[in-house]
């Protein structure tokens, strides 16, 4: 680890570790979200569903990757246990029990909107404290605006189906 990439953030170090780990356990916990709603997903426009499904898992996973890499850079460990998620999570687990596409994609929106303040309120407590913290996540951020747009135009198409 560098020492003087360290040094700047200085003093700030656990309380930047604790957000990074909690929003590194919401990232892999939307990873599952996704990925089993892709496999379970049914009713009308499922492969437009699955497909956006399937890239937003991947986008999750790419940022518990980007995520674990700065906890890594600061000296701090990212979570080892799947068990530690449930404790550290900012936005939970939605457990899809109803695989209808029209409540797959509530509850994923619901997901992001979670993510969005979420990381929202930690670009606004790092602010320069970190810059390189905060330019991760306000990355991860532009993405999860995005996504929660995705949803939200599947949502509206479906709806013009069911209810034509
Ligand atoms: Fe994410
Ligand atoms: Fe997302
Ligand atoms: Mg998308």
């Amino acid at each position: 680890m560098g020492t003087r990439g360290r040094e700047i953030v200085g003093e700030h170090i656990d309380r930047v570790l604790e957000l990074l780990n909690k929003a590194f356990a919401d990232e892999w916990l939307a990873y599952y979200q996704y990925w089993i709603g892709a496999k379970i997903v049914e009713g009308p426009m499922k492969d437009a569903v699955i497909a956006e499904l399937l890239q937003h898992a991947a986008d999750e996973l790419r940022h518990a990757d980007l995520v674990s890499g700065r906890i890594i850079q600061l000296g701090g460990v990212p979570l080892t246990s799947p068990k530690k998620w449930f404790d550290w999570t900012n936005c939970g687990y939605d457990e899809p029990e109803n695989p209808f596409v029209e409540k797959i994609l509530e509850q994923n929106i619901s997901g992001e909107q979670c993510a969005i303040s979420t990381y929202n309120s930690i670009i606004e407590e790092i602010g320069m404290k970190d810059p390189v913290t905060y330019n991760i996540a306000v990355q991860i951020l532009e993405d999860e605006v995005e996504h929660e747009e995705d949803l939200q135009s599947l949502l509206e198409d479906l709806g013009v189906i069911i209810n034509k």
